[in-house]
């Protein structure tokens, strides 16, 4: 079995890059969440909320208060923490097209994700789905968030997907909730270690809970299944002042 050191990581400590707000699926306000973030010992995060693709769907707009972005409050600052907004973009189709905006915006960081909603493709497609998106998109595209989610896991070929990933410098996600949630499917996650050579651990937080625990998850789940030497770990844990 393959062991990731530090380098296979574009963060593993302090950083999270993946998480939403009321203005898309999450529980909370963005001061509220940068607030718990900070709390939770991170330094840097980005706020991804969902692409405007979001918005076909049904009960999209009772439940989230989409106005007002690119706004963030200032006051989050106060809490000591590097703040920043971006986008889930939602690959769309075979062809690669992606929906990476929000109410019209397009920010400057981008987490491409696909979700069975919003995908109009059919689920066979998905592997070349990604690598036209990553072919004609990827200079933009920091992270593939969930590409071993289990919705599309008899469909895709990771092997490919990892390839494609590699070749255009893009960093593989190591989704904390899904994890946590048990979305993950444990085939993909494997292969994806396997063959990936650069990753991100984003919690995907959609509340305080999974903000402050869905970077461990993965973490402790990498050092049981012996991806990471204890003595990584180890640094990991005190680089997020995680107690055990
Ligand atoms: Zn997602
Ligand atoms: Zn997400």
């Amino acid at each position: 079995m393959r062991e990731l050191t530090k380098d296979n990581f574009v963060s593993w400590a302090t950083e999270d890059h993946h998480m939403h707000t009321i203005v898309s699926d999450g529980e909370e306000g963005r001061d509220t969440v940068a607030y718990f973030a900070a709390r939770a010992g991170l330094q840097r995060i980005t706020i991804t909320d969902h692409s405007d693709a979001i918005e076909s769907l049904d009960w999209f707009v009772v439940n989230t208060q989409r106005c007002g972005f690119p706004w963030l409050s200032q006051r989050f600052r106060g809490v000591g923490i590097d703040a920043q907004l971006g986008v889930e973009a939602d690959l769309l189709d075979e062809d690669g097209n992606i929906c990476d905006t929000i109410s019209d915006v397009r920010p400057e960081y981008m987490v491409l994700s696909v979700h069975k909603e919003m995908y109009c493709g059919h689920p066979t497609t998905i592997t070349k789905a990604y690598q036209n998106a990553i072919e004609r998109h990827g200079d933009r595209i920091n992270a593939l968030g969930h590409p071993d989610m289990k919705d599309f896991a008899q469909h895709l070929d990771m092997v490919r997907l990892c390839e494609v990933a590699n070749a255009h410098g893009i960093p593989l996600e190591l989704n904390g909730s899904m994890l946590m949630n048990g979305n993950t499917d444990q085939k993909l996650f494997r292969t994806m270690l396997e063959h990936g050579n650069s990753f991100i651990v984003n919690s995907d937080a959609h509340n305080r809970f999974e903000l402050i625990h869905g970077r461990r998850m993965i973490f402790d789940h990498l050092v049981e299944e012996k991806y990471i030497s204890p003595k990584f770990y180890e640094k990991v844990c005190a680089a997020n002042n995680w107690t055990h």
